[in-house]
Parts: C-alpha cells; structure tokens; sequence
C-alpha cells in the first residue's frame, strides 16, 4: 500500500515560526498566500497601515513573479522553456535565474554535488508533488540518471542551455529561498524596518518585532509536528530547514521522501532534517539540501568551512548534531530530541 502525504497536508503543520502573541504583545499584521508550492506568512510588527499593506502585497507579487519564472510545474515558465530547449539552441532569461542557477552551481561544487539542480528527470520520476509509489523502477531511475549533468549546464550573461536533449533543471532546493530574500529586499525597498518573510520554514527577518525582543524561530520536530526540537532568536539573519517528513509517500512501510542523492537518485537516508542558518535564505535553502543529503559528518563539515553559516542536524538513529557556533545563537534553547 502506498500513501502520500501531500504538500498541502504537510503546510498545516510546517508552521516553524511560534510567533506565540500574548497579552500585552504589540499588534501585528500578518499576511499569507499560497506560493511555490507553499504558505508563505509575511508579517509586519505593528496595526497595519496602507503603507504596510502595500509593502505586503508588493513582497508577494514579487515571490509569485519569481515562481512564474523558476517553476517546473509551469509550462510557460522561463525555466520551463530552457528545459524544453534541452540539447538545442540558448534561451534568454531573466538575470534573477542567472543569479539563481549560478548560485546553485556554486553551492554544487561546493558540497561535492550532493546539490544537483540537473536532477530534474529524477525528481519528475517520483512524482512527489502528485499521484504517489511506488517508487520508480531501477531502469528507469538508471536511464534518467544518465541525463543528470551539471557540467551540461551552460550560462553566458544573458541566456542558458542545457547541452544535452533530455536534461532538465530543478530549482527546488534553492528557489523558495531566494524568493524570500527578495521579499526582504522589496520590503526593505518600501520603509519596512521590521519584519518576517516565511515561506514553510525557509524564512528571513528584518529588524525584530519589538524593542524588548528579536524575532524567535522555532525548529519543529521531525517526527512530531506540534513539538518543538529547538529554539533561538534571529536577527539579521536567514532559516531554512530540509527534512524528510516535508514531503513523501509511505510504500510497502519504508518512507520514501524528496531529498534525493544526486549519484544514486535514491532519498538521502543519512539524515531526517537539518537546518542552516545562513545570511541570507538563498544560501541556507541551498544548504539545507546539501547539507541533508551530505549527512552528519561531511555536512557538519562543509558548515564548518563556512563563514556565518550554522547548522543542526538530526540523523538516522535520533542523534543531533550541532556546528560550534549553533547552540551560541541568541537565546538558543534545546527542548531535546526526540
Ligand atoms: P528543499 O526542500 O529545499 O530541501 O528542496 C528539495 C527539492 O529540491 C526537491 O523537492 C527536489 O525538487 C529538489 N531536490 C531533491 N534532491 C536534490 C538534490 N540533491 N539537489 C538539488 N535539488 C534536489
Ligand atoms: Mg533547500
């Protein structure tokens, strides 16, 4: 028997920010929209005013822009265009998918390809943003893994082409975070001084919500949805986490779930979450996924290599892992696991 726990299943209890308000609390407006495959929560300390409003719904259309862009599930999209375009001629992008696609290149290299953005003919294969299992079989798993190649991607400054019929981008792993940098950015563009862009858990702040007190993340439990893992409180900086229990099917009891070894096309099983703390959501998002399928060793490492970059991860066997500088975030409390 095979069962899917769709995305939309999953959002209901993907809320990893606890903005717990309690009486004396100032007020503060918070708006949502479904993007990307995901509730987006924008919230603004404060009543809320015209100016506020309109910072809003700027910050949204700006995510829904970059999702027509960047979406695979769009046939029109810009990136759907150089994937049909796959083994013939440039396409002309926008140079936010440049900035994109770049950044996935680096942080590709960086990780010793455990981020593939080239994954795309796997991802299709497991189908889990549809019907659900079985898993695919070894043929064809094998024959779309002969079309994964990041060295195919090819980029001049205004275009891109992927060098070999049948190739595809995904730009699953990174997308939601750039989209929420640049949320911040346009309501930062608009006088926002303080706010919280949360796109399912892949999340940035600017300022905090009040005088008294920065802006607090919670980390959910990867096995307990209304529990917590941890906590800390994030002040110019970005969240984002990758987990096994985000999106998956259950088939024959064994969990199969999105976060795939580009090498194998298989789900990573050495971890069930980690969660990076980065500058900014772009690069936390890209290395949540890196870091999830390098596992605990070879991920705590490349976190490690890194400036400003946190992480905690839990792997396998319930054992959390933590970077030297992760249990030293503000107000960091650890509520145990699991
Ligand atoms: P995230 O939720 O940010 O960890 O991204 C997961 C999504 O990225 C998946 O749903 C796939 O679309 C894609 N993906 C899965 N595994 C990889 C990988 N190893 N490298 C790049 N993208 C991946
Ligand atoms: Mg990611």
């Amino acid at each position: 028997m095979t069962v899917l726990f769709r995305p939309a299943l999953f959002i209901l209890f993907a809320f990893f920010l606890l903005s717990a308000c309690k009486p004396g609390d100032r007020p503060q407006e918070k708006r949502t929209r479904f993007l990307m495959g995901t509730l987006v929560e924008i919230s603004i300390p404060g009543p809320a005013t015209a100016r506020t409003e309109e910072a809003s719904n700027l910050a949204f259309a700006e995510m829904a822009r970059l999702e027509q862009m960047m979406s695979t599930h769009r046939p029109d999209s810009e990136l759907s265009r150089v994937n049909d375009n796959a083994g013939g001629s440039f396409t002309p992008v926008s140079p936010e998918l440049i900035e994109v696609v770049r950044r996935g290149l680096e942080w590709g290299e960086r990780s010793q390809g455990a981020l593939a953005m080239s994954l795309g003919p796997v991802v299709d294969l497991w189908h889990f943003d549809g019907e659900s299992g079985p898993p695919p079989a070894g043929e064809s798993l094998a024959q779309a893994l002969t079309r994964v190649d990041e060295s195919g991607i090819e980029i001049r400054e205004q275009e891109i082409r992927l060098k070999r019929p049948g190739m595809k981008l995904d730009l699953g792993a990174i997308a939601k975070g750039f989209a929420v940098d640049r949320a911040i950015g346009v309501l930062a563009s608009r006088g926002v001084k303080n706010a919280l862009v949360n796109a399912g858990g892949d999340l940035s702040v600017l300022g905090r919500p009040s005088a008294e007190k920065a802006w607090r993340v919670g980390l959910q439990h990867p096995r307990k949805p209304e529990a917590l893992v941890a906590a800390f409180d994030a002040e110019g900086i970005a969240v984002a986490t990758s987990g096994d229990y985000q999106r998956y099917f259950l088939h024959e009891d064994v969990r199969y779930h999105h976060l795939l070894v580009p090498a194998t096309g298989l789900p990573s099983r050495k971890l069930i979450s980690a969660t990076l703390v980065a500058k900014n959501a772009a690069d936390a998002d890209a290395l949540a996924t890196a870091v999830f399928v390098l596992g605990r060793e070879k991920g705590l490492e490349l976190i490690e290599s890194l400036k400003n970059v946190e992480g905690m991860v839990i792997d396998a066997s319930g054992e959390v892992g933590f970077s030297t500088g992760f249990k030293k975030l503000p107000g960091f409390e650890f509520r145990g696991y699991p």
